[in-house]
């Protein structure tokens, strides 16, 4: 029995076996190699590989033609190494592919950074290869691009090929899913129905991804070295992932697997006496009301919204409705998504949240271009002002949306009045071109986000000029402790029960009274029962969480004494 020490992300206990994730982003850092001639070779060798590998697969798929000695280099691992194609379009991927495994540019360009700048075969492929895509991204002709993401994608076999990768594909993944790292667009395409857990290398108690987890009420731990893990995965080895104290339990004895055995069965236990608070008000034991609502990130959620009963939704991250797809969803796309969460909240409060894009939430096809510092960057309500015509599709769908329900729009990453003023401006142009189209709609509650320490400090001049506050707690902890929440390095500082950031929750609420503006609270701090007392005795009437936190956090308010 072996155990390591992780930081633990998501509550609950997992027993299974390990599967590896293939992260479609690679991450390749420059290393030299005092042996170009070895480094040559391996490309080489994974060239052939990979080569023969296509010929078999081919022959399996399109009936390409292929040698007797090419048959016998093909193995299962290469099967699974290479990611299914459709079958319609796999000759033309294997032809695409075939030749570029032959194209001269191309294998010269990874000689010469090989021999001239010594670096290792691995990074020589992939920097190659995105320099070629990069340049033909920029081509007019749509076929030239597409032959650059040929090139990634080809560049990516032959790595794991150099690295001895035998990554599952996600849709074999079943288990307890380990990665390096995961995004939030690679979470929200898994099948969650076969992961009992996840372990990740980097990653952080309130990255995007960790919500997702914990939403899901899938146990997570993070901080574990990926490395440390291949022999077990390959031995098939048991594990048990304790989400509670950040433990990954290799090979445990049979006592061990005994003892977690019962802590599920107690786990299962309470999430069966929690049912009986899904009839409950929301109310303290001294009759103090408090509005409950769910963070929801797709209409997927909503059962669980009316099943748990919360008021509505507090803040609906709309920012996935555009990592789902490959290109942007049209206004239509996103009038059908809001109007059904509207009519299915039959006149509770839908508060939806423009898309908060950029620093871990990218989408692959908005190219927002690389950044030293992504948290300060590029990132929420800046990405709208800036792509305001994007902006623009999702505030007409939400306006005709409003029309359907109790609906508020919100502004993620707000620092300043001008830029409260500047969307109040947009929304006003809208309402004009939506009267002259003749397009009925009804003018949504505008509300902000608080999650920046700029925006705290000014909470009592957005209190007046906007209709509702939320406080983001996961992001104002980030800014105010100068501590990136997805970096696994620093998480010891992020602290979002930190005083610096209570004092300006407590801030921020006080300003929302004294100005007749509701506050809210929908970060992570919001679904943590040890704050929830301290939150209402600072005066906070509403909440909002994930929705695998809405029966617990209620059975906390109900057996709370305020006076
Ligand atoms: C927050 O920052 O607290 C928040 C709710 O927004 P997100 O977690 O989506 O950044
Ligand atoms: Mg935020």
């Amino acid at each position: 029995m072996k155990i390591l020490q992780g930081i633990n992300v998501s509550d609950g206990v997992a027993i299974n076996k390990l599967v590896f994730f293939r992260s479609k982003d690679i991450d390749i850092k420059k290393e030299l190699s005092s042996d170009s001639e070895k480094e040559l070779e391996r490309f080489e060798d994974a060239r052939k590989q990979l080569k023969n590998w296509l010929l078999v697969y081919g022959k399996q798929v399109c009936d390409l033609e292929m040698s007797a000695v090419e048959e016998m280099a093909y193995t299962q691992e290469f099967a699974r190494a290479v990611q299914p194609v459709q079958d319609e379009d796999a000759e033309a991927i294997i032809q695409a592919y075939g030749r570029l495994l032959e194209d001269m540019e191309y294998i010269s360009a990874i000689h010469y950074a090989i021999r001239n700048e010594g670096v290792v075969a691995e990074y020589a492929v992939w920097e190659t290869s995105r320099k070629i895509a990069a340049m033909f991204e920029e081509m007019a002709d749509a076929g030239i691009r597409e032959s650059g993401k040929d090139i990634l994608a080809l560049s990516r076999h032959l790595i794991e090929i150099l690295r001895d990768e035998k990554e599952v594909a996600e849709e074999e993944t079943e288990g307890i899913l380990t990665a390096q790292e995961l995004s939030p667009a690679e979470t929200i395409h898994l099948d969650f129905t076969k992961i009992d857990a996840f372990v990740t290398e980097n990653g952080s108690v309130n990255s995007h991804s960790a919500i997702l987890a914990r939403k899901l009420g899938v146990p997570a731990v993070t901080g574990i070295p990926m490395k440390e893990l291949v022999e077990y995965r390959e031995r098939n080895a048991t594990v048990i992932v304790d989400g509670f104290c950040g433990l990954l339990i290799i090979e445990p004895t049979k006592e061990k697997i005994a003892e977690y055995e019962e802590m599920k069965q107690r786990i299962e236990e309470h999430a069966l006496e929690l049912e009986k608070y899904k009839e409950r008000k929301n109310e303290t034991l001294d009759g103090t009301q408090i509005q409950l609502y769910a963070n929801i990130e797709s209409l997927k959620d909503m059962d669980a919204v009316l099943e748990y009963d919360a008021d509505g939704v507090g803040l609906f991250r709309t920012e996935y409705l555009y990592m789902e797809g490959e290109t942007y969803p049209s206004e239509e796309i996103q009038f059908q998504a809001y109007k059904a969460a509207a009519q299915a909240l039959r006149g509770r409060k839908l508060i939806i949240r423009t898309m908060d894009i950029g620093a871990d939430k990218q989408v692959a096809y908005m190219d927002l271009g690389e950044e030293e510092n992504p948290a300060m960057g590029l990132r929420g309500i800046r990405v709208s002002l800036r792509e305001k015509e994007i902006f623009k599709v999702q505030l007409r769908a939400i306006l005709r949306a409003s029309l359907y329900g109790e609906i508020g729009v919100m502004f993620p990453m707000i620092t300043s009045m001008e830029e409260v003023c500047e969307i109040k401006q947009i929304l006003a142009g809208l309402k004009k071109e939506m009267d002259a189209e003749a397009i009925a709609y009804k003018e949504p509650a505008v509300g902000v986000m608080i999650e920046t320490p700029a925006a705290a400090m000014i909470a009592d001049e957005l209190a007046e000029e906007v209709d509702f506050i939320s406080i983001g707690t996961n992001d104002l902890a980030q800014y105010v402790l100068a501590t990136d929440r997805q970096n696994t390095k620093v998480c010891k500082y992020y602290n979002p029960k930190h005083k610096a950031v209570l004092r300006m929750i407590s801030y921020v609420v006080e300003q929302g009274s004294k100005h007749n503006c509701p506050v809210s609270i929908c970060g992570e701090l919001a679904r943590d029962t040890k704050m929830t007392e301290e939150l209402l005795r600072m005066g906070v009437k509403s909440l909002s969480v994930a929705t695998s936190a809405i029966l617990p956090v209620r059975e906390r308010i109900c057996n709370i004494r305020l006076s």
